[in-house]
């Protein structure tokens, strides 16, 4: 078991309506020195790829963002969710529906703060049916640049997303996935993933 399997172990609850609550280390207070180790492991895991911009979306996967870009020396940008649709002169906007939040959501990135040659690794906490995720990758072609990889702390398998994003031929690498849960137990079982050594 991995650093952040343990850490959900031990405290996190599980919700009805498939919810992960971690608000004790990412969602609401951020523990420093987990979201480090989940920066250097995922660095590691895009060991060999070639990054420029880390993109996110506010506001949960700003703060691994930001430890991921201070890793890699380069800016990062979170995309802001809106729910009206103003002029898209200035802006790359996508639409994703929010699964925590049950409403259709804009999401926008300013022209200026994504270019054609950037090489983007798209981060966020949480990785469920995809839509979060899909509407970053489309914002990342709008601006004519591409996705060097996908980094998620927390992939809930028994969701659509990550299937949808690997056949789509993406690099995703999630830290922890979620086999199963269950509210009534709250007991989780994770995907076996390769331990440290094993991954190349
Ligand atoms: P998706 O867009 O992949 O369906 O859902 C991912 C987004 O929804 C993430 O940005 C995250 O904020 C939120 N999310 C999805 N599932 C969970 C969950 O179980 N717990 C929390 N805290 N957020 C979630």
């Amino acid at each position: 078991m991995n650093f952040l399997e343990e850490k959900i172990l031990s405290d996190a609850t599980i919700k009805p309506g498939n919810i992960l609550k971690i608000d004790n280390f990412l969602n609401h207070q951020i523990d420093i020195s987990i979201m480090r180790q989940m920066a250097y492991e995922m660095k590691r895991r895009f060991t060999g790829v070639e990054v420029n911009k880390v993109l996110t979306i506010e506001a949960s996967g700003i703060a691994l963002a930001t430890m991921l870009g201070d890793l890699y020396d380069v800016p990062v940008v979170f995309a802001k969710k809106s729910q009206t649709a103003n002029s898209t002169d200035d802006k790359y906007v996508a639409q994703a529906y929010s699964f925590t939040h049950k409403k259709m959501n804009n999401v926008f990135v300013s022209k200026p703060y994504l270019l054609a040659t950037d090489r983007v690794l798209i981060v966020d906490d949480f990785l469920a049916d995809g839509q979060a995720v899909h509407a970053l990758i489309d914002i990342v072609h709008q601006a004519g640049g591409e996705v060097a990889g996908i980094g998620i702390a927390v992939e809930k398998g028994q969701q659509k997303g990550g299937r949808l994003l690997r056949e789509e031929g993406y690099h995703l690498e999630s830290i922890a996935i979620i086999e199963e849960m269950d509210w009534q137990t709250q007991t989780i079982r994770f995907r076996e993933q390769p331990s440290h050594q094993d991954v190349t």
